[in-house]
């Protein structure tokens, strides 16, 4: 599935396998992510277009919807409490995570990988740094479709998603924002699926 508008008229846009792409919303605009081939880890994040400073929190979200994983309807909030983004749909299976940090060259370090590894966190700055944009930090993502379940209350383990090919979720702005994707390029654990095999995903943007 190449970028090109399709039979909606919707540009889709291919966040290639391993990388990192970013858009910009207005409020009240929706972006559909698709797991194109199912088993695709999205690490997605979200900045106040205005003060790149305000960015989607993890942490301030899970005390804000009193879960850890959002559901259709769910508000994202930022670090300072306020809605950016919103789930407004999920053809899923409703698995993502929000406990989990972005990959970055050190976590495939402590893996065991000899040499640079592409990574999570590189990728969001090389998206924004297409736009122009430079991160204060690399934020906990929404790392759509990626499960980690919780075992007995207190461990978590790291296994392939649910997903299925084509399945996708929606977000509606609720502020003006950059919005960044990875397509995470974990391959040395389950979590982009058994075969350890990072694909591409895609997004298009809605009215
Ligand atoms: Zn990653």
């Amino acid at each position: 599935m190449a970028a090109g508008p399709n039979a909606k008229g919707l540009t889709m846009i291919e966040i290639p396998a391993r990388c990192g792409k970013a858009t910009r919303l207005g409020a009240g605009q929706c972006v559909r992510v698709i797991n194109t081939f199912g088993q695709q880890v999205v690490d997605t994040w979200a900045f106040n277009a205005a003060d790149i400073g305000e960015f989607m929190s993890m942490e301030h979200t899970r005390i804000a919807i009193e879960r850890i994983i959002p559901q259709v309807g769910d508000a994202l909030v930022t670090n300072r409490r306020r809605p950016i983004l919103r789930l407004i749909d999920d053809t899923s299976g409703g698995i993502h995570d929000t406990l989990v940090a972005a990959c970055d060259r050190w976590r495939y370090e402590l893996l065991g990988c000899p040499t640079y590894h592409a990574n999570c966190t590189d990728n969001l700055a090389a998206a924004l740094g297409e736009m122009g944009v430079a991160p204060p930090e690399t934020p906990a993502p929404l790392n759509l479709f990626m499960n980690i379940p919780v075992i007995d209350g207190n461990r978590i383990a790291v296994v392939p998603p649910i997903s299925t090919p084509g399945s996708y979720v929606t977000l509606r702005a609720e502020m003006d924002c950059l919005v960044a994707f990875s397509a995470c390029p974990q391959d040395m654990v389950p979590i982009n699926g058994a075969a350890m095999t990072p694909t591409a995903a895609h997004f298009e943007v809605l009215g």
